[in-house]
This record gives C-alpha cells, sequence and structure tokens, in this order.
C-alpha cells in the first residue's frame, strides 16, 4: 500500500477526560481532527449536546461551514484512534 493514499477512514472520538467513545466519524484527510462535520458521523453516543454523556465535560462547539453543520472540537477535550493504520 503506497503511503499518503487519500481515502477516508473511520476513527473514534474519545472524552480525553474519561476516555468515554463520544462519536465515530468518517474522516478525510490526514490533519488533526479541528471540526466534525454532522453529516459524516456515523455513531453518536452522546446525548446530541456536545457533552460528554459520562463527566459532562464540553468538548465542542457547534457552528457551520457554507451551510452545512460541523462541531468545533475543543482542543485538549478529546483524543482520537484510528487515525492511522498499522
Ligand atoms: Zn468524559
Amino acid at each position: 500500500m503506497a503511503r499518503g493514499t487519500p481515502e477516508r477512514r473511520t476513527i473514534s472520538i474519545h472524552c480525553a477526560g474519561c476516555r468515554t467513545l463520544l462519536y465515530r466519524y468518517r474522516k478525510g484527510g490526514s490533519g488533526g481532527l479541528i471540526k466534525c462535520f454532522v453529516e459524516r458521523i456515523v455513531e453518536d453516543r452522546t446525548a446530541g449536546d456536545l457533552t460528554c454523556p459520562k463527566c459532562g465535560a464540553l468538548f465542542a462547539r457547534p457552528g457551520e461551514i457554507a451551510g452545512r453543520p460541523i462541531h468545533k472540537i475543543v482542543q485538549g477535550k478529546v483524543f482520537t484512534r484510528g487515525m492511522r493504520r498499522k
């Protein structure tokens, strides 16, 4: 497999405080996670209020880009798994 092949992969987004799974998300590109397009969230384990269902930490803020709703990630509040292939 060539490195740097553009592809989408599904990553897991977890609360940085208590490690609870928040979203499974289909991410494009290889950069860091700054925002989530709502339409690419494939599994939502939250109550939809952008807070961790376990510890209540606010991990994102609502926004939009070109009319598409996004969640802007609050840096340091989440960590991701699955960004790189083994
Ligand atoms: Zn939490």
